[in-house]
């Protein structure tokens, strides 16, 4: 058998010692004679599994002692509604930056519940950059300002935390977490879908400063109040123990490879290499994106036409390249580069892309 390198936006590559560890524990988990994903929620064996998943993401991202960890199933944006409800008082303004698709369906879970305010905008540029921090429209009474660290279809990346004043900065962290180092005490809240760089589909991580879980928010059900979440270690109801534990072997591997610091390094790498060869091609392949601000997860670019644009899609994944169709909202490429795919996958890509394009240049 041999494994694709898959570029797939999410659910997304995971890496292999932890698809095979997870096969090898799946009939009987560590002797207990059933698998982790048969045996109770509240079971020793699952605490401690789900603890030790909490402890080594702590140690990945470097969260402080007084930031909740929560591993919540409902996606990422579940999250984006929850924190209306949870942080802003009934038609309470909320400011958001949009910096590309998922800004937008941030904004979209919020409307019923606060009024928002765009501060900032990339659409009328098409999000091919980050408007300056300078220019930012921010409230006097926001609840809090909410932006995307890295937009993963229209490939925008947040290189540096913007300074939000006194309101606390909420960050969706979905498609770069753990993709490099972060400074957790800059954010009041950072929520994250697992199934790009943390695991599988289904399980979400919201960290939270603690001091936010005393805001009232909005009148809402105990299943959608972060504090019972929080009270009650994430088990509330009975958590995605599957997910939790895919994403705690995941943390585990990456603590092993080296941590943020050596992701960081690899991420470089596989996406210079990428711009490289697309900003190479003499215009055959195209990326939009401000050199500034391109993200280092997710790489969309552009052939000269649809024709060429599809057969690259055929053509890859006959060679063993998956999932590189662009997202439909922009079309095109789209490469992702999650921690989980490894430096000869990116290499691979480029290799065929110079191929492709000396076959149709
Ligand atoms: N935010 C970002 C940045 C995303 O990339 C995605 C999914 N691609 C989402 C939010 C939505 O996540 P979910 O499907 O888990 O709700």
């Amino acid at each position: 058998m041999t494994r694709a390198y898959n570029f797939s936006a999410g659910p997304a590559t995971l890496p292999e010692p932890v698809l095979r560890q997870a096969q090898a524990e799946l009939l009987d988990w560590n002797g207990v004679g059933a698998s982790i994903v048969e045996i109770s929620h509240r079971s020793a064996e699952f605490i401690a599994v789900a603890s030790r998943a909490e402890a080594d993401l702590r140690k990945l991202i470097g969260i402080p002692e007084d930031y909740a960890v929560l591993f919540l199933s409902g996606g990422a944006t579940t999250q984006q509604a929850l924190l209306a409800l949870n942080f802003a008082a009934p038609g309470q303004v909320v400011d958001y930056v949009v910096t590309g698709h998922w800004g937008k369906t941030a904004i979209r879970q919020v409307k019923p519940y606060v009024t928002v305010h765009v501060a900032a905008d990339g659409e009328p540029g098409g999000f091919r950059d980050i408007p300056p921090r300078a220019g930012w429209q921010l409230s006097p009474d926001a609840a809090y300002v909410h932006i995307t660290a890295n937009e993963t279809i229209h490939g925008v990346e947040f290189r540096d935390t913007p300074d939000v004043g006194t309101a606390p900065l909420f960050a969706d962290f979905s498609s770069s977490i753990a993709s490099e180092p972060l400074d957790v005490s800059r954010y009041g809240v950072i929520y994250a879908g697992a199934q790009k760089n943390l695991g599988p589909v289904g399980v979400a991580v919201v960290i939270i400063r603690r001091d936010l879980l005393e805001r009232s928010g909005q009148p809402r059900a105990d299943i959608f109040d972060y504090r019972s979440h929080a009270a009650r270690d994430s088990m509330l109801n009975t958590p995605p123990t599957w997910n939790w534990y895919l994403a705690g072997l995941v943390f585990q591997w990456m603590l092993a490879e080296g941590g943020v610091e050596e992701f960081a390094r690899r991420n470089a790498l596989k996406s210079q290499l990428v711009y490289q060869a697309i900003d190479g091609s003499g215009g055959f392949y195209r990326n939009h994106v401000a050199p500034a601000v391109r993200s280092r997860m997710n790489i969309p670019f552009f052939l000269p036409d649809e024709t060429l644009t599809a057969r690259f899609v055929s053509e890859s994944k006959d060679a063993g390249l998956l999932a590189l169709k662009g997202h439909k909202a922009v079309g095109g490429i789209r490469a992702s580069l999650y921690n989980a795919l490894p430096v000869e996958g990116a290499q691979a890509l480029v290799a065929f892309m110079r191929d492709f394009q000396q076959r149709n240049g």
